[in-house]
């Protein structure tokens, strides 16, 4: 009896939040998103300045001039709540090749990608990928997803499994099956969910990123360049870019596939006077 007035404010609560944080990518999907993004900006601002006080930066003015012009010159495409966004990016001298992104705009840019990418355009690749991550909002998507799948697990547990109860004679709480139940559950949430997940945000940061470079006048040919380096079967350092595989090949036929897209909004933005000249 509990357990199904549960399910049924659980259920209330769900169809008013679907209505209510609905929202759309920019790559068009319709996504959902509850978690407060003040919040998680809060916590992202802390901990990037966490960063910056306790890792070094790169202080050569020359490189912090390089990855600047790259993105701004991506920034000033930008419309709507991309542009409005306070974007803040920090060059860390380290040798890891990598960059990374948190909510509201808070770039990394790891000394060791700057080698790996051989051009201005190889560059906007990666910042254009980490910041459409920021725009998309994945964190708060994922962060809702794994609040809302933790409560269909716990529901599930509850459900199926016989409970675990506080033995007072003891003053002990006693297991019951359900903590094995939930278990299985988070295992089967993690292979079912969270990882078709990530894949979904990598290919739909990989798109918008690409569009985004093309309108600053980036060539987006050279992210087909970029991503057979990386995927080079020499390089065994993962960048957080292709962390979650959805197999290197079909992420590179993606990327082949959109080209022409691409190209076609490169070509334009060329026409229209955006071309960027960051030197290194
Ligand atoms: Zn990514």
């Amino acid at each position: 009896m509990k357990v199904a007035i549960l399910k049924r404010v659980g259920g209330l609560i769900a169809v008013a939040a679907v209505a209510a944080a609905c929202s759309t990518t920019d790559s068009g999907r319709k996504q959902l998103t509850l978690m407060s993004d003040s919040q998680l900006e809060l916590q992202a601002k802390e901990t990037f300045e966490q960063m910056r006080a306790n890792m070094p930066l790169v202080k050569d003015q020359k490189t912090i001039d390089y990855v600047a012009c790259v993105a701004n010159a991506l920034v000033a495409e930008m419309d709507g709540d991309a542009a409005n966004m306070y974007w803040e990016l920090a060059i860390f001298d380290q040798p890891t090749e990598n960059a990374m992104v948190m909510p509201g705009g808070k770039i990394s840019v790891f000394a060791g990608i700057l080698k790996l990418t051989k051009n201005q355009d190889q560059l906007a690749t990666v910042l254009g990928h980490e910041m459409a991550h920021a725009t998309a909002r994945h964190t708060n998507e994922r962060a809702t997803r794994a609040a809302m799948t933790d409560a269909v697990v716990e529901w599930g547990a509850l459900v199926f499994g016989s409970g675990g109860y506080y033995d007072p004679s003891r003053g002990i709480y006693r297991r019951g099956t359900t903590q094995s139940i939930y278990g299985m559950g988070k295992a089967l949430e993690d292979i079912g969910i969270n990882r078709p997940f990530s894949r979904l945000h990598e290919a739909e940061a990989d798109e918008i990123g690409s569009m985004y470079m093309a309108r600053a006048g980036f060539d987006p040919r050279e992210s087909v360049k970029l991503w057979k380096n990386m995927s080079d079967s020499n390089n065994t350092k993962i960048p957080e870019m292709m962390s979650t595989h959805p197999s290197d090949e079909s992420r590179l036929e993606a990327h082949v596939e959109h080209l022409p897209e691409a190209l076609a909004i490169y070509n334009e933005a060329r026409a229209n006077g955006r071309n960027p000249q960051c030197e290194r």
